[in-house]
């Protein structure tokens, strides 16, 4: 039963508009398809470039959303953020785009299956943040991902599912070459916590990534000189650990690219996952959490201002992708 086709429709009617909206700017390009429904129905997963084809290989940066179906707010972000940077056409980001500054290379729904599904898992049952194959040092019992059955949510899955697969491509194709010092990418959910998270690897383990340092100082920079004080920058394995992050793996392999390479490379990649906290509505609407899906999802009031609230952190996310490490202060 396809409950969330019309959902999914919308949505895909919104990226077409920007794609028009956007002109010789956008290009829609389709990386694959999502596994197969019960019914044998499968859907497009499509990428968006943005900007010049010469900023998209070197000052590139990542959006994704709709990783866990359920979570529209952050498909919902990503769209609001695309529509109002070309529907006004006049903001500081707008002219960086224009003149070659910035490239954004976007996935506005990785797992359309699991729109049109209304689940989390994609349509084989599979939680895509748990499909990754990274084995944590030790995560929750259950949540932290399980392979006992995907009748139960937060299954890990038995291979690489499509939906990840066409991940690897896109960071294949836009990250692994990039020329950038710094090639910052934003996946964005919601659900955990009562306030905004940003995180960074890892999410299987305690132990500090490579870049730790340079996220802290991306942390500082955005808490301090931008002023983003309503986010909370931290490693993901603060909040909680999982097995099969699909970011661990992306990051652990960028850093294998590195050390092959024959000449020296000094790019990093850096994927953040925005965490849009839900959880402070339930005080105010107990009858929240009996509704389907209440808990990740804002109330409606509060929704359309929260979707907007994020589009100077985004486009602040995007702008490390022209600036130096030694920049940030
Ligand atoms: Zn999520």
């Amino acid at each position: 039963m396809l409950r969330g086709i019309k959902r999914l429709n919308r949505y895909e009617n919104r990226i077409l508009k920007i794609v028009k909206l956007g002109g010789k700017l956008v290009r829609l390009k389709q990386f694959g398809f999502s596994t197969k429904t019960d019914e044998g129905f499968r859907f497009p997963i499509y990428v968006l470039e943005i900007g010049k084809s010469k900023a998209i290989k070197k000052n590139v940066s990542g959006l994704i959303a709709g990783v866990h179906g359920l979570e529209t707010i952050g498909i919902r972000v990503l769209l609001d953020f695309l529509d109002d940077l070309f529907a006004r056409k006049n903001s500081a980001l707008y002219d960086e785009i224009k003149n070659g500054e910035l490239g954004i290379v976007c996935i506005p729904i990785l797992n359309p299956g699991g729109v049109a599904l209304k689940r989390r898992s994609n349509p084989k049952g599979v939680d895509l943040m748990r499909n990754s194959g990274v084995e944590a040092v030790k995560a929750p019992f259950f949540f932290g991902g399980h392979k006992y059955s995907n009748i139960f949510p937060y299954y890990r899955g038995k291979v690489l599912q499509t939906e990840s697969r066409v991940l690897d491509r896109y960071f294949q194709e836009y990250f692994v070459n990039a020329e950038n010092q710094m090639i910052p990418v934003v996946d964005i959910h919601s659900g955990f916590g009562t306030v905004d998270h940003v995180w960074w690897p890892y999410a299987s383990t305690h132990e500090p990534c490579v870049d730790e340092t340079l996220f802290q100082k991306i942390g500082d920079h955005f808490t301090n000189v931008l002023n983003h004080f309503l986010y909370r920058f931290g490693p993901q394995s603060e909040s909680y650990t999982t097995h099969g992050d699909l970011w661990d793996r992306l990051y652990d392999k960028f850093q294998v690219t590195m050390n092959e390479s024959p000449i020296q490379k000094t790019n990093r990649f850096l994927p953040l996952t925005l965490e849009i906290g839900t959880w402070s509505d339930i005080s105010l609407d107990p009858w929240k959490i009996f509704r389907k899906r209440g808990i990740f999802n804002p109330a409606r009031e509060s929704k359309q201002k929260s979707i907007i609230s994020h589009r100077r952190f985004l486009s602040d996310v995007i702008r490390l992708a022209k600036m130096d490490p030694s920049e940030l202060h």
